[in-house]
């Protein structure tokens, strides 16, 4: 539906997206008709997942439109990376303040250099005229009945998370603060750019026995799979792998709910039985990402942080409180 007058404006940013991504095979029609037709080859499941960034909630109105762009499909590849699917199509929904052009051509280059990455092509969407949302949804494939859940977590199985967390929750803090700290552009980096583990999660098929994509801050997210699976967990905090300027931080603060309370991390947590532990070191060097062992799922019902003393440490806060994350979650 068209909600504004200059409807060849309109006109011209479908043009545009039409040419935005690569061209699949496995769509019938993409971009121009009233819906895409797609074809999900015999034997495989369709992967779908959607999410919304509202600006002023989920980014800073000043990002760069191709930060925007880059981070508005890397959040939702992060859920289809947990899912263990290959991603395939996309769909925007664009809610824009006007027509800027360049801004609107910054937005797709960031969302279409992502989406060559994983051959994914934008099928269709909508742009509508309001304060600036932007909504996308993928579709990814993956063999019947592989599906990676949060639910299959055992009692006795290895708690993994990939790369490094807390980057991301470190660089909103600074960044509110005006605290332009040492290695700011590399966390800054991991704030405005995610790079979804779609790899990852492809590689856990057939071992993981549950897995979740952090973007809510480890605390929260490996709680999800253990309320999924009926389990508990224990955590050792100084196994947690951590970037040089989030240890450094950490050594001044001693605050650990930056690191598994703070969010926007887009790393995965899994869980896969100890008999596994070298195809995930294999895994781990073929890919390129690094995985962490850093605690196990035991009977208990809730989960519990170690400090390196052995005591038990307790965020004072779900969320990180100056996030406002309570309506803004993904
Ligand atoms: P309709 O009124 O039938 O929904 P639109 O004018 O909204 O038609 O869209 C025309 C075509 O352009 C459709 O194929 C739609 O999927 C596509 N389209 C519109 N906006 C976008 C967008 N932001 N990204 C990708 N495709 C879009
Ligand atoms: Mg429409």
């Amino acid at each position: 539906m068209r909600k504004r007058s200059d409807i060849s404006e309109f006109d011209l940013i479908n043009d545009y997206f039409a040419c935005m991504t690569a061209q699949r095979e496995d769509v019938a029609l993409g971009i121009g008709d009233d819906a895409a037709l797609l074809r999900v080859p015999q034997g495989m499941e369709l992967a779908v997942s959607v999410d919304t960034l509202v600006a002023g909630v989920h980014f800073f109105p000043d990002i760069s439109p191709s930060d925007l762009g880059h981070k508005v499909l890397a959040v939702n590849l992060s859920d289809l990376a947990a899912m263990g699917a290959e991603p395939a199509w996309a769909t925007l929904a664009l809610t824009l303040p006007g027509v800027d052009g360049l801004w609107i051509s910054e937005f797709c280059r960031g969302f279409s250099e992502l989406a060559a990455h994983y051959d994914l092509q934008l099928v269709g969407g909508d742009t509508t005229s309001g304060p600036l949302s932007i909504t996308v949804q993928v579709q990814g494939l993956l063999p019947m009945g592989e599906g990676l859940t949060r639910s299959g977590a055992q009692v006795g199985d290895d708690i993994y998370v990939t790369g490094t967390l807390g980057d991301a929750a470190l660089a909103l803090v600074c960044k509110r603060d005006g605290d332009d700290r040492q290695g700011m552009p590399q966390l800054l980096e991991r704030l405005d750019r995610p790079i979804p583990r779609v790899e990852a999660g492809i590689a856990l098929r057939g071992f993981a026995s549950s897995v979740i994509d952090i973007s809510d801050g480890l605390a929260a997210d490996l709680g999800h799979i253990l309320q999924s699976s009926g389990v508990g967990a224990s955590v050792d905090l100084d196994r947690i792998p951590l970037s040089p300027p989030v240890t450094a931080s950490l050594k001044k603060t001693n605050d650990w709910s930056l690191i598994i309370a703070g969010g926007d991390d887009y790393e995965l947590c899994f869980t896969l039985p100890p008999v596994h532990r070298d195809q995930v070191a294999s895994i781990s060097r073929r890919i390129g990402v690094t995985m962490t062992r850093v605690g196990v799922i035991d009977a208990q019902t809730d989960l519990r942080c170690l400090l390196p003393d052995g005591s038990l440490w307790s965020p004072e806060h779900t969320g990180y409180e100056h996030f406002s994350r309570s309506d803004g979650d993904n």
